[in-house]
């Protein structure tokens, strides 16, 4: 099993990622471009150059440290250099190369704190199981520990990686975006055709899954489109609860920071509290636990 892997981000204390207190393990690398994509740094399954201009003075510092005597993320070696000289944090490098050994020095920090809380670690993304390798070596020094583990995964990966990872995980976070084909492929870039077959097979496997729905407006937001996603998790075995997230335009000042913005995107409200509750009735009177927001 490979023991190095690209990682962006190890946040602990995490309260939103499944049960109790968790670190969360943040892999590069994501197949789908979701518009409202909260982590787009986590797109590329590289190191990449994020440029935070609200705090940048621009005092040329970076451009002076630059071997390349260049500023563009085409020519850039990734050296390093400018986020040295950077003197306000502006200019940094996202993701980076970590091994086994690195991260679970990292998340044995905290095991009280998983053990005290019913918590653990949730492998997350990015599509966490576009490292399959590194994941499952995590997954078994996880268990070797006795630490809960959860995956939050969009079921982008072979189906075969799926039944790989399924039996060293301890709860699924699945994320179903839209049931319906032809918007789902328009708001994130990829068929769904594959994520509902790998969620059909999760749930023939594992008997822990929550399932996690982004509400967008003028994406899923709609009483049709929540029936259908209604539908799909009452007939889903392995679904133990469903997490309506509502949608925060939050991620329109990162995309910004890593050039990801499309052209013409469009920033919608976030979905009122009083929608929510209708979308969650929904789910709730075929019988589906449903909660909002949260985990
Ligand atoms: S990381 Fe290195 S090569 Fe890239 S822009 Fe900064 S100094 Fe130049
Ligand atoms: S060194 Fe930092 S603060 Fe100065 S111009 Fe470059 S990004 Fe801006």
């Amino acid at each position: 099993m490979t023991s190095q892997g690209m990682v962006f981000n190890l946040q602990r204390y995490s309260l939103h990622d499944g049960p109790g207190i968790r670190t969360t393990v943040f892999l590069k690398g994501c197949p789908a471009r979701c518009w409202w994509c909260h982590n787009p740094e986590s797109q590329l399954p590289m190191p990449e150059i994020s440029s935070f201009q609200k705090v940048c003075l621009s005092c040329g510092a970076c451009f002076d440290a630059c071997p390349e005597r260049l500023d563009t993320a085409t020519t850039c070696t990734l050296c390093g250099a400018c986020t040295e000289a950077c003197p306000t944090g502006a200019r940094q490098i996202v993701g980076r190369e970590m091994s086994a050994d690195e991260v679970m020095a990292s998340l044995l920090k905290d095991r009280f704190f998983y053990e005290d809380s019913g918590g653990g670690v949730t492998f997350s993304g990015g599509e966490p199981l576009c490292q399959p390798d590194f994941l499952k070596t995590l997954l078994s020094r996880c268990r070797d520990h006795e630490i809960h583990t959860a995956v939050d995964t969009a079921g982008l990966c072979p189906p075969e990686t799926l039944a790989e990872i399924a039996p060293l995980v301890d709860l699924f976070l699945f994320d179903l975006k839209c049931a319906e084909g032809k918007r789902h492929l328009q708001g994130t870039g990829i068929d769904n055709g594959g994520i509902v077959s790998n969620l059909a097979l999760l749930s023939r496997l594992h008997a822990n899954i929550w399932l996690r729905i982004p509400v967008v407006p003028g994406f899923n937001a709609s009483e049709e489109e929540m029936c259908a996603l209604a539908k799909v998790s009452s007939e889903t075995p392995g679904i133990r609860h469903v997490w309506l997230l509502p949608y925060h335009a939050t991620w329109t000042g990162k995309q910004a920071r890593f050039g990801t913005m499309a052209t013409g995107a469009t920033q919608p409200a976030p979905p009122t509290m009083e929608v929510l509750e209708v979308f969650a009735k929904i789910f709730r009177d075929i019988g589906v636990p449903t909660s909002i927001g949260g985990q």
